[in-house]
């Protein structure tokens, strides 16, 4: 009689390869459902490295779920049900082999309400996310993330003397950045935001925006907004979604937003963009 098989060594968890820094994500045909309640049908949209995009539609057209989808926060509803694939830098996100702390790291995600730990200090709140995911780091590297990362937010100067503080303190504005922040000090490769501004008053807004304008290049973005000023300021391709008449939600056109704020080639976006529903 033969022995045992020898056993297989387990799998080393897949890793997404570093392409520079900011990734493309590829959604392919994604579909999403609530039980038996279809919200969104095959859609397919190229996210590019380090650009903005917009997604922009009526409320109730799936944006929201098409945004969690791209960073596993779908499936946390237990109806949810999802079709479709996500790449970034090609790796397919949905793979079992990938743990999904490591997409969560690389694919970051602002709210529309800002949502820091409020009795927590400025700087713990930035390097939050580092606990979650795992990441260890010394002090000193720690102090130089905190900077690097209210920085690039466009807090630091704010903040710089009142590190310490709780960030409940801070005004909505500060605290949506100070989201921005600990979303950033991860060092993800996508920045997810949904209507990260809508809770903002207009002067947070704009300092939100350019956080965001500074960010391109470095990160990817991908950015829900109802605001089409907005999503002309700060993008450089725009998708627009629609669900009609109870039809789960589409992607009816995309492209560069200039093209499709001053051309629109679908009767349905040119209406949206110009505020006629
Ligand atoms: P948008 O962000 O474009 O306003 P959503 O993605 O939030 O759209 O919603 C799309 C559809 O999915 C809507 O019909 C909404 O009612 C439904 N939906 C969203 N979240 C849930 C949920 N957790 N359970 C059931 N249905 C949901
Ligand atoms: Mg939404």
């Amino acid at each position: 009689p033969r022995g045992p098989l020898p056993q297989q060594p387990p799998a080393e968890p897949a890793e997404i390869p570093v392409v520079g820094r900011a990734g493309e994500l590829q959604a392919d045909s994604i579909s999403a459902w609530f039980g038996h309640h279809q919200v969104l049908d095959r859609v397919s949209l190229t996210m590019p490295a380090g650009h903005v995009t917009a997604l922009i539609g009526p409320s109730g057209c799936g944006k929201s779920t098409f945004l969690r989808i791209l960073n596993r926060m779908h499936e946390m509803v237990p109806s949810a049900a999802l079709a479709g694939e996500v790449r970034l830098d090609g790796q397919d996100i949905y793979d079992p082999a990938l743990r999904i702390t490591t997409a969560r790291r690389e694919i970051g995600m602002v709210f529309q309400k800002p949502n820091p730990f409020p009795a927590m200090s400025i700087q713990d709140n930035v390097t939050a996310g580092l606990q979650l995911t795992g990441t260890k780091k010394s002090k000193a590297d720690k102090e130089a993330l905190i900077e690097k990362s209210l920085r690039r937010a466009g807090l630091w100067n704010e903040v710089k003397d009142r590190l310490r503080q709780p960030g409940g303190g801070l005004s909505g504005g500060q605290q949506q950045r100070l989201c921005i922040a600990r979303s950033l000090a991860v060092q993800p490769r996508v920045l997810l935001m949904d209507e990260p501004c809508s809770a903002l008053d207009p002067t947070s807004t704009r300092r939100v925006e350019e956080t965001i304008k500074e960010l391109a290049g470095e990160v990817t973005v991908v950015i829900v907004t109802h605001n089409m000023q907005q999503a002309a300021r700060v993008s450089d391709q725009c998708a627009f979604f629609l669900a009609e008449q109870g039809t789960p939600g589409v992607i009816v056109e995309w492209g560069d937003t200039d093209a499709m704020f001053n051309s629109p080639q679908d009767p349905r976006t040119f209406d949206y963009v110009n505020g006629r529903f």
